[in-house]
């Protein structure tokens, strides 16, 4: 089903492509140029009371379904995207300013997440136990631990990777049998729609989901505590994810949120390599990904240096649209580009120094690079998503642990030196979920564990750890 993307986009409700029976609807626009890209439905309460009743109520008959059966329909899914990658793509770049080579990638990316989750989900088995193998226990018992589907799943996306993380979520749970509720940004929306649009052309039953459009602030809440969801798979903000975990009461929750990535350079480490890492690290796709390098810790013998070939490297980055493949674009809103300058402003009127950029077009913000950064600047401890890097100046490497840890974010970290055994000492005592060793933070491959510790999330993702989380045991005892 062919979705018009210039008028109002249809969403899938009850089993059926729709509008809003209201009328109500959205609007998206492109944060780049603000030309509108289509409405979608915002959907009342009353509309999606229904349509998750339906959902949840199909899923019994998919979980009872062979897994093969449920591998084909998603390995066609991954076929499909494979063929329309470039005008869903296209949807992205519009959406959500992302360069176009990114977004079609985005796209790939996902065909290969969905095959390889299909693949691993076939060697995931429960478990026998031998009633003997505990003092006291029973002989004549057998347990068999089965991996059964959890229900309907509420898989809420950010805007960032409308595509990816959408289906990073989708594909683990209806291969484990489960039923979906999707959320998907409102910024990147429309995306969204085409990639279930795609999932139900490669012919699953259009009632397993509910496409729930609308504004979060309005229907979140709502999806959040309804009773037939089983459980929450969340990508987004701390905030939003604290407020999630806060209204939603005995069920699982995996949670991926914000990050302060640091990126630790000690006085031993290949200066080239470390400032190539970084730049890349830290300002692609102008900083708004999750495991964007958002702070530089540097020994201070060699700061002077790194700053200077960090700064030959941002000077090259492309600015522009997302249409001329720009690495630095538009930020997503004007919100959130106020907010970026308000970090640079605050550092600059306590000290900081511009080394490059602090230029802005509406909300293009120029790559900037914030040298002598302090901890009483909020750039020193607030997620900025947006192309702005601040560079600490420390003596000891103890000082870049104590300052990495002293932060509410635990999602990523690096360490640059050229002493191995140095570097994997202080990766050990860094509160992050994964430490990269002389290269940037980024999530991925996507088979890896990923995951945050503290401000930065709950559970774990990455391919077999989704496929598992969606499951839970059912517990089968013989009695011989
Ligand atoms: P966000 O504002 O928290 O929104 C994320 C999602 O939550 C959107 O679908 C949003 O819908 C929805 N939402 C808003 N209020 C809700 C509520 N009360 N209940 C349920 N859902 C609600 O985040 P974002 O701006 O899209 O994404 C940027 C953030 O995501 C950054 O902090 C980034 O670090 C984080 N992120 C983390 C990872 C990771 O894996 N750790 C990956 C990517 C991004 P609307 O769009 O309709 O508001």
């Amino acid at each position: 089903m062919a979705t018009k993307t210039e008028q109002s986009v249809k969403t899938l409700i009850h089993g059926e492509w729709n509008v809003s029976e209201s009328g109500k609807s959205v609007e998206i626009s492109s944060p780049h140029n603000g030309e509108t890209i289509g409405q979608v439905p915002s959907l009342s309460q009353e509309e999606l009371e229904a349509s998750i009743k339906k959902t949840a109520a199909a899923q019994s008959t998919w979980g009872e379904k062979s897994i093969q059966e449920r591998g084909e329909i998603l390995k066609k899914w991954a076929e499909i995207l494979e063929e329309r990658k470039e005008e869903i793509g296209e949807s992205i770049m519009l959406e959500v300013a992302k360069k176009r080579s990114s977004a079609v990638s985005e796209v790939s990316r996902t065909a290969e997440y969905i095959r390889y989750t299909v693949e691993e989900a076939f060697r995931l088995d429960g478990s026998v136990k031998r009633g003997d193998g505990f003092k006291g226990g029973n002989p004549n018992k057998i347990g068999l631990a089965e991996k059964t589907p959890r229900g309907t799943i509420l898989a809420i996306g950010p805007f960032n990777y409308p595509v990816n993380l959408s289906a990073s979520k989708i594909a683990p749970a209806l291969m484990q049998g489960n039923s979906v509720i999707f959320k998907p940004a409102t910024q990147g929306a429309i995306s969204g729609i085409k990639l279930i649009e795609a999932l139900i052309d490669a012919g699953l039953p259009s009632d397993l989901v509910t496409v729930a459009t609308g504004r979060g602030s309005v229907i979140g809440d709502f999806l959040v505590q309804h009773p037939e969801v089983d459980m929450i798979t969340f990508t987004g903000g701390t905030a939003t994810g604290r407020h999630i975990a806060d209204l939603s009461s005995m069920i699982p929750l995996v949670l991926e949120l914000g990050g302060k990535d640091p990126a630790i350079v000690l006085k031993d480490a290949d200066l080239d390599k470390a400032a190539k890492e970084i730049v890349a690290g830290a300002y692609s796709y102008s900083g708004q990904r999750c495991t964007a390098i958002k702070r530089v810790l540097v020994q201070n013998e060699k700061a002077d240096e790194l700053v200077s070939k960090i700064t030959d490297q941002v000077n090259g980055l492309s600015v522009g649209m997302p249409e001329d493949d720009a690495t630095v674009t538009p930020l997503i809103n004007d919100k959130s580009a106020d907010y970026v300058q308000s970090l640079i402003d605050d550092a600059k009127e306590k000290g900081a120094t511009v080394v490059t950029g602090d230029k802005r077009e509406g909300n293009l913000l120029y790559p900037t690079l914030l040298d002598h950064v302090t901890s009483d600047m909020k750039i020193a401890w607030e997620e900025p998503f947006g192309p702005v890097l601040p560079i600490i100046r420390i003596s000891e490497s103890e000082e870049a642990v104590r300052l990495a840890n002293e932060s509410d974010y635990g999602l990523q970290a690096s360490v640059f030196s050229t002493d191995m055994d140095k570097a994997i000492g202080i990766a050990q005592k860094l509160e992050v979920g994964t430490v990269q060793l002389n290269a940037k933070t980024e999530r991925g491959p996507d088979h890896f564990p990923f995951l945050g510790v503290k401000g930065s999330g709950l559970g774990v993702q990455g391919i077999r750890e989704s496929l598992e989380s969606v499951v839970r045991d059912k517990v089968t005892v013989i009695n011989m």
